[in-house]
């Protein structure tokens, strides 16, 4: 029997193990076993880890990892990508954490429209036991085991693993959210949050032809890079510490002076909520994003500001498999532009899995990524 090797959570905030496990001996029609070439470490990994996922049970031991690429090496039958690209040995393919694919039956899947929200869904990476067949089902193993209907993506060659890896979540999460936004020519975008999210934004933004992007955040090596990648202005929060005080640069740098037109909250802190309804013109468009774990409640926040302004609130959670292949293509096209692969600063092997958790908990890497 062949078996693998995975980086395994046993418990929250306990050290990874490293176990054995056995590879599937038949890969079920439409199912693809694939070898993984690499896996991010994302934020979420780092808040399931220390369990603050809220009430959600994990059911231990389980395989972490969900920015992946795997090199197929079986497949049950005939299988295609989600763009129809028949798929064979040897192809390197990326997916989206959901297992299958949505239900396309529950209420949030059709009456609602919201499929990212499907009411059935089930994830790779923290969703089922690493001690049950077929064992590999989350990215921080040897290998991968996708089910049938899983949405896959071919990567196009030439298109380096680093690159999709190093804008993992943030890409088809900001995706996603412009989408929401509907982005204008001309536009002037404010971006709150200098993370993974908060930068991915700013190149949806330009990408989109925003007219002027503004990044608030921080520390400065972050906004050193969102200059780099083409922020037409930063705001430390840092230096220009009032909210008051950035509230007024941010009109002064929109190219309108009566603020932006649309905002990205991708901070992940309450008091942001607040702040970024003031960044916004009347008639303004506010995509929160951030927000994907209850952090507190936003305690300055005037609902007036809605009315008044007639501004557009708008959440924008996750992604479906359509942002990950629009996410994909776009990569592909700005991998250079933007140097996306130097974005991986650490490679870890499956045996430093905990220290490779402890940098990205720790705020001590730009992009961790484990290498089976
Ligand atoms: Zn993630
Ligand atoms: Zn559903």
């Amino acid at each position: 029997m062949k078996m693998g090797k995975a980086a395994v959570m046993v418990d929250f905030d306990k050290p990874f193990e490293v176990r054995n496990y056995p590879l599937p001996d038949k890969v079920e029609q439409g199912a693809v076993l694939v070898k993984m070439v690499m896996a991010g470490i994302c934020g979420t990994d780092v808040h399931t880890w220390l369990g603050h996922t809220g009430g959600k049970i994990l059911n231990f031991p389980v395989i972490l990892g969900h920015e992946n690429v795997g090199e197929i090496v079986e497949l049950g039958g005939e299988v295609k990508d989600w763009n129809g690209i028949p798929l064979k040995k040897g192809d390197r393919i990326t997916w989206p954490t959901t297992i299958g694919t949505y239900c396309y039956q529950c209420f949030n899947c059709t009456v609602a429209g919201i499929p990212n929200k499907c009411l059935q869904r089930k994830t790779y990476g923290a969703g089922i036991t690493s001690e049950q067949s077929p064992h590999f089902l989350g990215g921080w193993a040897e290998y991968c085991y996708l089910y049938p209907r899983t949405s896959l993506f071919k990567l196009p060659d030439g298109l380096p693993a680093e690159a999709l890896v190093a804008s993992g979540c943030a890409a088809p999460t900001m995706v996603h959210a412009s989408e929401k936004a509907d982005i204008h020519v001309g536009d002037t975008v404010v971006v709150q949050g200098s993370g993974p999210v908060g930068l991915f934004g700013l190149i949806v933004a330009r990408e989109n032809g925003a007219g002027k992007v503004i990044v608030v955040g921080g520390p400065t090596e972050r906004l050193d890079l969102a200059r780099r990648w083409g922020a037409d202005a930063t705001i430390d929060i840092s230096e220009v510490k009032d909210p008051k005080d950035r509230v007024q640069l941010v009109k002064e740098k929109s190219l309108s002076k009566y603020g932006a037109d649309v905002v990205f909250e991708c901070s992940g802190v309450p008091a942001a909520f607040a702040e970024g309804a003031q960044y916004a013109r009347d008639g303004g468009r506010y995509v929160i994003v951030g927000q994907f774990m209850d952090a507190g409640p936003s305690e300055t926040f005037h609902p007036f500001w809605i009315t008044f302004k007639e501004l557009t609130v708008m959440g924008s959670y996750s992604w479906e498999p359509k942002h990950t292949g629009r996410a994909v293509a776009l990569i592909d096209r700005i991998k250079d532009k933007y140097s996306l692969k130097d974005i991986v600063t650490d490679r870890f092997k499956l045996e430093q899995t905990t220290e490779a958790i402890q940098a990205v908990r720790d705020w001590k890497t730009i992009k961790a990524v484990l290498v089976p």
